[in-house]
């Protein structure tokens, strides 16, 4: 009998840190029309007692309610809003967050490990986000990063992922063995609402930029993760299979798959049962984004609609093999600094 598998949350953000953190990016935010209003890093006060209270009151909590054992943890999403400011804001405050996510992964070593946020800008060479990058992997020991397709929030006016502008990044990815969940932020365009609309536009667009492209011809390993999941892809992959076929690009299990997946963040199970049945097993990854964009209890089931993990126990589609790989396995094959870390552990 194989012992049972360590539940892996792979998307989780710090969306409770204490309110200081916010009223220092509201100081900021007005420091950027008047520089005399702009605080110091070091005006930023945040207790080890608070950030404990934060996450036990919070995420921990529930994750020990629902029975998940370790949450890849990243800065707030639609808090990255890279569109806000410059380069220089964006660095800043990239800096603050993830160290924040740092202090909380070594407070709670068993639980958190973290996913590092970018310091992007609009219009700015994503080189410029390696400094930070570098020391979220190195000093930091984070697994992995999100990265946000469209800074402009909302407005899509960089190249598409598969552009050599993103090179960079994908190099430092492939460099460091690091996987990237594909993350918009806050929507600045009253036409899209953040999560229930730009989140899972971007989702869809990511799969299908990837698929007029080739990038995973001159990335082989490069991995993505298609988060809240892969929005409207899996629904539609019939008409994606398609589309491949018409534009005589390989089949998507060779063109697709090698390289990407696809969270559990769906919030009922009519959905999970469809991503079961449509998308392999192996690109499957456990993820509930919680405490993030859905926070109440569904009435048709009594439960909270972002306990996945229900989802995930009572589909149909999954024997006690394929969920071992979406809790456990699949997580640890495509982090595998999180693979390492663990394997570290259990032998100490
Ligand atoms: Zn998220």
């Amino acid at each position: 009998m194989k012992r049972s598998p360590l539940i892996i949350d792979c998307h989780g953000h710090f969306t409770t840190a204490p309110k200081a953190l916010e009223n220092w990016r509201n100081q900021q935010i007005a420091g950027i029309k008047d520089p005399a209003l702009m605080p110091k890093v070091a005006d930023l006060k945040i207790s080890d007692d608070e950030l404990r209270e934060a996450i036990e009151t919070n995420q921990l909590r529930l994750m020990k309610e629902r029975g998940s054992d370790l949450t890849i943890f990243s800065p707030r999403a639609s808090f990255m809003a890279h569109h806000i400011g410059d380069f220089k804001v964006s660095s800043t405050w990239a800096a603050i967050c993830n160290e924040l996510v740092y202090r909380v992964c070594q407070l709670f070593p068993d639980h958190f490990v973290g996913a590092a946020m970018l310091p992007q800008s609009p219009g700015v060479d994503p080189k410029t986000c390696i400094p930070e990058l570098d020391k979220c992997v190195k000093q930091y020991g984070q697994v992995g990063l999100n990265l946000n397709p469209d800074p402009s929030g909302g407005h899509w006016n960089s190249p598409p992922l598969t552009d050599r502008h993103w090179y960079p990044i994908y190099e430092k990815m492939v460099e460091y063995d690091i996987p990237a969940m594909i993350h918009v932020s806050t929507s600045c365009n009253a036409c899209f609402h953040t999560t229930g609309a730009h989140y899972l536009n971007a989702d869809t667009t990511a799969v299908m930029q990837l698929i007029q492209g080739d990038l995973f011809r001159d990335f082989p390993t490069l991995k993505f993760i298609i988060p809240h999941g892969g929005g409207a892809a899996p629904y539609h992959w019939g008409r994606f299979r398609g589309l491949a076929q018409e534009m005589k690009k390989p089949l998507l299990s060779e063109h697709l798959l090698k390289n990407i997946y696809f969270d559990t963040c769906v919030y009922h199970q009519p959905g999970i049962d469809l991503l079961t049945k449509v998308i392999p097993v192996d690109n499957i990854l456990f993820a509930s984004e919680m405490i993030g964009a859905v926070r109440g209890i569904d009435p048709e089931t009594g439960a909270y609609y972002d306990d996945t993990k229900r989802y995930i126990q009572a589909t149909a589609n999954l024997n006690d093999e394929q969920r071992f790989k979406v809790y456990e396995g699949n997580a640890r094959r495509v982090f595998t600094r999180l693979d390492a870390a663990l394997k570290q552990k259990e032998v100490q």
